[in-house]
C-alpha cells in the first residue's frame, strides 16, 4: 500500500484526499510535480530576476526541444490557445494588440471542426475570434475546409481532443491551409507524452503548437508550452504578460513557474516512456485481474494506440463494464460510491465502450490495490 508523504495543509482546511484515476484533470489538480521541480521552483523564488530575460531563454529551451523557431512558457494550454487566436488576429501591430478583444475589422475568424468543439474553444473566442465551424457526423470533405477560408480567416484551428473521428487529418489541414496563406494553430494539450509529440507538428508544418505544462509532462499545473513560427510567437509574446496592453495579461506566469516547467521538460524528455507505460499496463492489469470472475462484470485493458492521434490513446486504461445479467448497482452508482470514500476515489468514464474507465497516469504507487479492494467491496456487496 502507498505510503503518502504531505498533505498537512489540507488535513488543516478538510480537505479529502483524492486519489486520481481519472487522468490530468484540472478538476482533481492535475498531475504531480516531482521534487525536483519543486525544489526548482523554490530556488528560483529567492531572486528578482527582468521577466523578459527570463521569457526569451526559457523560451530557448523550448525551441530547442520542439524544433520551432520560438517558445514560451504559458500558464496551460488554454493560455496557449488565446495567444495563438489573439497572435494570428494582431500580429506585431501594437495597436492591434491594444484593440482585442474587440476584433473588428481585423482578420478574426478561426475555422475549426465541429469535431474540435472538446469545451476548449472558448479561449480561441475569449481573444475576440469568431470560430467559423466544419465538419459534420463522421466525416469532413476537404472542400469545407477550403469553403471556410476567406479574406478575413485569421488561422485554422487544430485541437487534439479525445476523439478526433470525422475530422480531416492535421497533414491535410496544414496543406490545405498553407495553400492559402493561413496559418495552422494546434492545441495538444494532452498529447505529451510521447515526447516525439513535441517536434511532431511543428515539423509537419503546424505555425503554432500548445501543450499543457501540468498534465504528462508533470510540471506545475497552471503552466503550458507554446512554440511556433518567429513572427507569431513575437506576436503572441506582445499579447501576453507581462506585457500590460494584452488579452493575455490575465494568464501570467510566475518565475517560479517558468523555473518548475521547464525543470519538468528537461526531465521529461529524459524519461523512458517505454518504462512508463510499461508500468502504467502493470497498474490497470493488476485491477483488471482482482475483478475476474464476478458474475456480470467484465473488466479488460484497452492498450495504447501509438497510431492513433487521440488523447485517449496516449495510455492503457483498464474498462470495466457490466452485461445484461448484472444484478448490482448501475455502474453510474458504483462511480458514486467510489467518490463518497476517504479517500475519494475518481475514474474515467469509458465513452465509447460504456461503463468506468481507470485511467492509470496519474495513479501513485500502490493506487492500483486501494481501488481493486475498494471496487471488489463495492462489486461483490450483496451479490
Ligand atoms: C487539458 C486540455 C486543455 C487545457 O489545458 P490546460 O493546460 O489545462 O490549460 C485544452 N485542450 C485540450 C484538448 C485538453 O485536453
Amino acid at each position: 500500500m502507498t505510503t503518502y508523504q504531505g498533505g498537512e495543509f489540507y488535513k488543516r482546511l478538510g480537505v479529502t484526499r483524492v486519489v486520481n484515476a481519472a487522468s490530468w484533470l484540472t478538476k482533481l489538480g492535475g498531475s504531480i510535480m516531482q521534487p525536483a521541480v519543486v525544489d526548482a521552483m523554490n530556488d528560483a523564488s529567492h531572486w528578482f530576476v527582468d521577466m523578459h530575460d527570463l521569457n526569451r531563454k526559457a523560451g530557448d529551451v523550448i525551441a530547442k526541444f520542439t524544433g520551432a523557431e520560438a517558445g514560451l512558457v504559458t500558464a496551460g494550454s488554454a493560455a496557449g490557445m488565446l495567444l495563438e487566436a489573439a497572435a494570428c488576429m494582431t500580429g506585431t501591430d501594437p495597436a492591434k494588440v491594444d484593440r482585442l478583444p474587440d476584433a473588428t475589422g481585423l482578420k478574426n475568424e478561426i475555422v475549426i471542426h465541429r469535431q474540435h468543439l472538446v469545451s476548449y474553444a472558448h479561449n480561441f473566442r475569449a481573444a475576440g475570434a469568431r470560430l467559423v465551424e466544419i465538419g459534420g457526423a463522421g466525416s469532413t470533405r476537404e472542400w469545407e475546409l477550403d469553403d471556410a477560408i476567406g479574406d478575413d480567416t485569421a488561422a485554422v484551428a487544430f485541437v487534439f481532443g479525445p476523439r478526433q473521428a470525422g475530422a480531416l487529418p492535421l497533414a491535410q489541414v496544414i496543406e490545405i491551409a498553407h495553400k492559402r496563406d493561413v496559418p495552422v494553430i494546434v492545441d495538444a494539450a494532452a498529447m505529451l507524452p510521447p515526447p516525439e509529440n513535441l517536434t511532431r507538428f511543428i515539423d509537419m508544418g503546424a505555425d503554432m503548437v500548445s501543450f499543457s505544462g501540468g498534465k504528462g509532462v508533470l510540471g506545475p499545473q497552471s503552466s503550458g508550452i507554446l512554440c511556433g513560427r518567429a513572427d507569431l510567437m513575437e506576436a503572441a509574446y506582445m499579447n501576453a504578460a507581462p506585457n500590460s496592453e494584452g488579452v493575455g495579461r490575465a494568464a501570467k506566469v510566475c518565475k517560479e513557474e517558468i523555473a518548475g516547467l521547464i525543470t519538468a521538460l528537461e526531465i521529461f524528455v529524459d524519461t523512458d516512456f517505454t518504462a512508463v507505460q510499461a508500468a502504467w499496463h502493470d497498474q490497470c492489469d493488476y485491477v483488471v485481474s482482482e475483478l475476474q470472475g464476478i458474475p456480470g462484470i467484465r473488466a479488460s485493458i484497452a492498450g495504447t494506440e501509438p497510431d492513433i492521434d487521440e488523447s485517449n490513446f496516449t495510455h492503457p486504461r483498464a474498462i470495466i463494464r457490466s452485461d445484461k445479467s448484472w444484478k448490482g448497482p448501475s455502474l453510474k452508482r458504483v462511480v458514486e460510491m467510489l467518490e463518497d470514500g476517504d479517500p475519494s476515489i475518481r475514474v474515467g468514464s469509458a465513452g465509447e465502450y460504456g461503463g468506468i474507465s481507470i485511467i492509470p497516469v496519474d495513479l501513485q504507487p500502490g493506487d492500483e490495490e486501494l481501488i481493486a479492494q475498494r471496487l471488489k467491496e463495492i462489486l461483490t456487496s450483496g451479490n
